[in-house]
């Protein structure tokens, strides 16, 4: 069984990271992040793959979950940092990835250090080490940059449709005593800001990926036709509203959208915002431990 699971998990890493370099090479500016994250989406199913989740762009001191609005007019400017995350899943078995792309060189060390952390944590990786020593890993080469390492935000584990499947890897040294298996896929994921960030993130105001969280009808016959739009295509994984309103009207989809999450049947999440507006840089790796080291899925 682990067998099937790991080759379904490889040809999700390889798909997510021949697009991840696409995403690294293409110079963004003056593109919306409605064409980003459409194009990179689009990427990911010509490949074979769905998408385990919305393409994130979130820019400069959002550190995380942030996707395209419908339509969404944001467009990348020639100072600005975008962190750039997607994922593929073949089967529910998922490959999480994310790129910086910077166009300001002021902030290009801020990325590399995001970079050389997650290359650190990965060359240590193999069955049996303690996430807690992965995350003292990437706390000191964050620091040594003289950069700080954002406390609140980890690393996971990944499970068939589960993106956040119970076992954090944390980006600074952390209690606790959870090691590594060779049957389980996790992803890494450093989040580096600066030396005047406060080093943690907090809810923003946007809302703009969501997820099911129970099945259960409404009494609403075209809001519990969209939950089963949702179950179908989505399963439990993260969606955008993007993905409805190919199916329903714009106001439609948004109007039965906000019924279905007055009904608890889906959960919205806030965008993460660095918690002194300090630019955030990140990078990401799946992987899977072995007895001698790590299979990345996420490098081709
Ligand atoms: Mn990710
Ligand atoms: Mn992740």
């Amino acid at each position: 069984m682990w067998v099937v699971q790991i080759e379904d998990y490889v040809k999700a890493g390889k798909i997510v990271s021949e697009v991840r370099e696409m995403v690294r090479e293409k110079n963004w500016v003056g593109k919306t992040v409605y064409e980003i994250c459409e194009e990179v989406e689009g990427e990911i199913r010509k490949r074979g793959a769905k998408c385990a989740f919305p393409v994130n762009t979130s820019i400069n001191e959002i550190a995380a979950h942030y996707t395209a609005e419908p339509n969404d007019e944001i467009t990348i400017l020639d100072t600005d940092l975008i962190k750039i995350d997607l994922g593929a899943q073949i089967n529910g078995y998922i490959a999480d990835t994310a790129v910086t792309v910077c166009y300001d060189p002021q902030y290009d060390n801020l990325v590399q250090a995001a970079e050389d952390a997650l290359q650190h944590a990965m060359s240590m990786i193999k069955i049996g080490v303690k996430a807690r020593d992965v995350g003292r890993t990437i706390e000191k080469i964050i620091k040594q940059r003289g950069f700080k390492p954002i406390a609140n935000l980890s690393g996971h584990s990944l499970d068939q449709y589960t993106i956040h499947a119970g076992k954090s890897i944390p980006n600074i040294w952390s209690i606790g005593s959870f090691s590594l298996s060779g049957e389980v896929a996790y992803a890494c994921e450093p989040f580096v800001t600066t030396s005047e960030g406060l080093g943690f993130v907090k809810e923003g105001k946007v809302k703009n990926i969501f997820a099911m969280v129970s099945r259960k009808k409404t009494k609403n016959e075209e809001a519990d036709e969209m939950l089963d739009f949702i179950w179908e295509n989505f399963n439990m994984l993260p969606f955008a509203l993007r993905w409805l309103v190919k199916k329903w009207e714009g106001g439609k989809a948004r109007e039965l959208l906000e019924f279905l999450i007055k009904k608890k049947t889906v959960k919205a999440y806030p965008i993460l915002v660095e918690a002194n507006s300090q630019r955030v840089a990140q990078a990401e790796h799946t992987f899977i431990p072995t007895d001698t080291g790590v299979t990345v899925t996420t490098i081709a």
